[in-house]
């Protein structure tokens, strides 16, 4: 028996360690790729898409929102403050009470913003939130009046297109955001005694124009948000279909084509992982070399087609003698199979070996000429590492299984023999 043929290289790369991705189902696929196709303008996003984006987009609204309540709670107060610095003690006072409705509606909606809660919440707290601030901004004016009332219902507006240019929200949020203001300042300026109501509709119509285009562009700011959000899930998509198909790629480059077990490469990369890695913990380990008897009569007998079933045969019948998930079973040359066996002494080793061979036999497949008997049947060498520790590379072991196996088929056949440094010599 040529021992040089079973010395292949050891050197292999080690297992993948391709993380798969979340995969989107073909019908979000489908309707990104549609959704691409069309024109950016005419970008919505329904159901699947539209939660996928809430929740994407959810870390980053959320800072933003809890950050623009931060600065408006700071303004209110600093702005109060200077207030007192430079306005007569009275004019103070009137602004305290409606000024203090802020800090808290504030807060109150940043500490929402903190935990991502069910999307119609969300839309109630920073809605509410909104107007509760910029009916306090109004009410200080309203309260103090004077030169303060039209100023604050103005700061009022002001603070509200902040509100809609800086929050990434649904259009519809931004719609109530700017709804909300004009009709507080609208409701304000038909009560401001200082002014004749043809005045306050003009005032509220000026302003008007202004919040439509504001809302305008955070709609345009919102596609272009959907549309970014779409070319990351096709990124995303392609880039999951091309692991999945390097994935089976892998799989095949380590599979036999015939019989579905492990091929000689990746029983190499086991081997080489195992030394490289597993040796000193496991200790020992052994090695089957099983080869079919006269299997040259068979296929002279019963054609080659009748010979790659009986090898898909026999590869099942060793699989099934595995003891765990740990152990490989390999097509390692036509008709040869290696048997790889982690923390398998001696005695186990020949256990798993005897059963393989006793399987094979009961199987009772066809070999009409074999020089054994007129079924199937196999030869199988057995080589262990006999000490924890000693380091007997991975080529000699298999040379040694090898080795075993030579002294089987000269000793008959349809047995298992374990090496001993005789088998090499007779080898
Ligand atoms: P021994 O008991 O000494 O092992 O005798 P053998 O006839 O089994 O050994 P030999 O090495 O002389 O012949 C092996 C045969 O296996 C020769 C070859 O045609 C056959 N073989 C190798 N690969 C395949 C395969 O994929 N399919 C089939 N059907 N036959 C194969
Ligand atoms: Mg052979
Ligand atoms: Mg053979």
């Amino acid at each position: 028996m040529d021992n040089e043929r079973t010395t292949g290289t050891l050197k292999s790369i080690g297992p993948s360690s391709h993380k798969p991705l979340p995969k989107l189902s073909p019908a979000v696929v489908g309707e990104v790729e549609r959704l691409l196709g069309g024109r950016t303008r005419d970008i919505r996003l329904d159901g699947e898409l539209a939660r996928l984006f809430r929740e994407r987009s959810w870390p980053q609204a959320a800072k933003i929102i809890r950050a623009w309540m931060f600065w408006v709670i700071v303004l209110d107060i600093l702005t109060l403050g200077l207030n007192a610095i430079l306005l007569p003690t009275e004019t103070v006072a009137s602004m305290l009470l409606p000024a203090s409705i802020l800090p808290p509606a504030a807060l109150f909606t940043a500490i929402g913003f903190r935990k991502p809660h069910a999307f119609w919440l969300r839309g109630l707290l920073v809605l509410s939130g909104v107007f509760l601030i910029l009916l306090s901004v109004a009410l200080v004016g309203v309260n103090t009046g004077g030169e303060f009332y039209e100023r604050h219902l103005t700061i009022m507006l002001f603070v509200a297109v902040t509100a809609i240019v800086i929050f990434p929200v649904p259009l519809g949020w931004a719609i109530t955001i700017g709804g909300s203001a004009l009709g507080i300042y609208l409701t304000f300026q038909l009560r401001n005694p200082g002014i004749e109501v043809g005045s306050a509709l003009a005032g509220t119509l000026f302003f008007a124009s202004g919040v439509v285009a504001t809302v305008e562009a955070r709609r345009t700011a919102t596609i272009l948000a959907h549309k970014t959000f779409l070319l990351e899930l096709r990124d995303r998509s392609r880039l999951s279909d091309l692991t999945e198909i390097n994935a089976r790629l892998e799989l095949l480059a380590r599979t036999d084509p015939l019989t579905g077990v492990a091929n000689r490469r990746s029983m190499m990369e086991t081997l080489n992982r195992f030394w490289n890695e597993d040796i000193e913990r496991t200790g020992d380990a052994a090695m089957l070399m099983c080869d079919v008897d006269d299997f040259k009569n068979l296929n002279d007998n019963l054609g080659h087609a009748e010979g790659d079933r009986c090898l898909v045969k026999i590869a099942g019948i060793i699989q099934s003698c595995m003891k765990d998930e740990t152990d490989q079973v390999a097509r390692f040359g036509g008709e040869e199979f290696l048997v790889f066996l982690p923390g398998c002494d001696e005695e186990q080793a020949r256990m798993v070996a005897e059963k393989i061979r006793s399987r094979v036999e009961a199987a009772s497949l066809p070999n009409p000429t074999s020089r054994v008997m007129a079924f199937v049947t196999v030869s199988i060498g057995l080589a262990t590492l006999t000490r924890a520790g000693e380091r007997v590379p991975a080529e000699l072991l298999q040379r040694q299984a090898d080795a075993a196996l030579y002294v089987a088929k000269k000793s008959g056949r349809n047995c298992v023999m374990a090496y001993t440094p005789e088998s090499q010599a007779r080898a």
